[in-house]
């Protein structure tokens, strides 16, 4: 089960403090556990927490990514090699937060390319407008952000999607359980072989329910993330 942080726009350095707590706790939890944790925070972290969490198996992974694999003239940007080079192992591409900035399909899909090629690994995320579910658009939406974004993309060993209703995330809505084993299963048959994890809105409580929802690979967790205890109370939930 993957488990993976994204601190969105929040943290400093002083944010960093609060992962010897989550450090310790995986050294001793994960042991014949199937269990692994990213955390993605602000790109100003991203050195620093990788140093900081060198000695234990954490990874770290960034939040986005330039689709330009040479460095270049773009006031601003930074490519994936440059956030390889700074110790991130993976990155999140295609958050609504950025396809609500302007962001593509056929873009993201130059994006993932460009960070495999680099070395890094990907956190592909998908979901559906409140409006797009009332107009029982779903499927479609996700079909499209699936075949677009994944054109071409042979090195499925290197992608995790995450499946992220844009009404969920930060709203504390989830969808109904078998709403949401539906889409999972609806997700692995078009993206044949890929983890799949579940985001929006995940905290201590809707694990609860969320965790028996057999066909689950993980959780993508942005505001609970940010608070260890509710992060380690996530994971040793999911597991109870
Ligand atoms: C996210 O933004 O990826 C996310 C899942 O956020 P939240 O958990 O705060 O809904």
């Amino acid at each position: 089960m993957y488990f993976i942080a994204n601190w969105k726009m929040f943290g400093g350095l002083k944010s960093l403090n609060s992962l010897g707590k989550v450090a310790n706790f995986f050294q001793n939890f994960r042991r014949n556990k199937n269990l692994k944790i990213i955390y993605c925070p602000p790109t100003t972290l991203i050195n620093s927490m990788s140093k900081k969490l060198k000695k234990s198996k954490i990874e770290v992974g960034a939040q986005n990514c330039h689709e330009s694999e040479v460095y270049g003239a773009h006031t601003g940007s930074i490519n994936p090699r440059m956030l390889k080079d700074a110790g991130a192992s993976y990155v999140i591409i295609g958050h609504s937060e950025n396809r609500q900035r302007g962001e593509k399909n056929k873009l993201i899909n130059q994006k993932i390319k460009t960070a495999i090629k680099s070395g890094l690994k990907i956190i592909f995320c998908i979901g559906e407008t409140l409006s797009e579910k009332r107009k029982k658009k779903t499927k479609k939406i996700l079909d499209e952000q699936i075949r677009y974004g994944l054109n071409k993309i042979q090195n499925k060993n290197k992608i995790i999607i995450a499946y992220e209703p844009i009404w969920s995330i930060g709203s504390g809505l989830i969808p109904k359980p078998e709403d949401l084993f539906k889409t999972i299963d609806f997700i692995k048959k078009k993206a044949k072989n890929y983890k799949v994890l579940y985001g929006g809105s995940v905290n201590p409580k809707n694990i609860l329910k969320l965790r028996d929802i057999k066909n689950i690979d993980g959780y993508l967790i942005g505001g609970a993330s940010q608070d260890p205890k509710k992060f380690i109370d996530i994971i040793k939930k999911t597991y109870n």
